[in-house]
């Protein structure tokens, strides 16, 4: 019997990608693998460590010394556990949003990061979410999608997950942060955020996540169909 397929999902911060991914792995039953979190894991040791996240050698040594394991929850989401603590919550503060892709532009965290993000769906049956899984840690993904959406949208969207943890945070603050992100993830040197060139580039500025997911489905049965 062939192997399950990998699906790899990338988009900018706010597209929607946790939500369709995670519910795209559950329908399938496909292990859910959130890249993000673990740039978040790495970043939020360097912050503690206070070093200067632009010491790269620094910021290497912090990720050589960490161990990230991502614990499947149930019906939420993926549980991070960072040296053996959990840190689901603390990642996703705005601290760790802002300084995040400062992290994730060294070399050296990346390989190490991929490597072991590889080792999570070298049996397939994984839906893997982050911005270069299509164009550097999946490149034979058998589905590639690139959402995104307008930034109005996903800054809405982002505000809202914000919001629902807690954060006091106004619109314009949440766009800013947003913008500065993608700017460094779109410029960097290694593993920059685009869309593979065989992915499927779906806009889900109007489009509600079920259908996003449906999407998505027909493009794994087809691709199962055709293997
Ligand atoms: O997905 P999330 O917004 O949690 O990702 C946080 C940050 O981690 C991104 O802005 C990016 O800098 C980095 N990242 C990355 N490559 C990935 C996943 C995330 O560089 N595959």
């Amino acid at each position: 019997m062939a192997a399950n397929p990998n699906i790899a999902i990338d988009g900018p911060a706010g597209s929607g990608k946790s939500t369709v991914a995670l519910m795209v792995a559950k329908e399938l039953g496909f292990l859910y693998v959130d890249t993000g979190a673990m740039y978040r894991a790495v970043t939020l040791k360097a912050l503690r460590e206070g070093i200067d996240l632009n010491d790269w050698e620094a910021v290497e040594r912090v990720a050589a010394s960490a161990s990230i394991e991502l614990i499947p929850g149930g019906n939420s989401m993926l549980r991070v556990l960072l040296n053996g603590e959990d840190v689901t919550q603390e990642i996703r503060s705005p601290e760790i949003s802002r300084c995040v892709s400062l992290v994730a532009r060294v070399p050296e965290v990346r390989n190490r990061l991929v490597e072991l993000q590889r080792s999570m769906a070298c049996r397939g049956g994984v839906v893997m979410e982050g911005r270069d899984i299509g164009t550097v840690v999946l490149p034979d993904a058998q589905v590639k999608i690139f959402l995104t959406a307008s930034p109005g949208e996903r800054a809405r969207r982002r505000r809202e997950e914000l919001v629902k943890n807690g954060a006091n945070v106004d619109q314009r603050q949440v766009e800013e942060e947003i913008h500065a992100r993608d700017k460094i993830d779109t410029q960097r040197d290694t593993a920059p955020l685009k869309p593979a060139m065989d992915a499927e580039i779906i806009d889900s500025s109007t489009i509600p996540a079920e259908q996003v997911v449906k999407m998505i489905l027909a493009r794994v049965s087809a691709r199962r169909q055709s293997l």
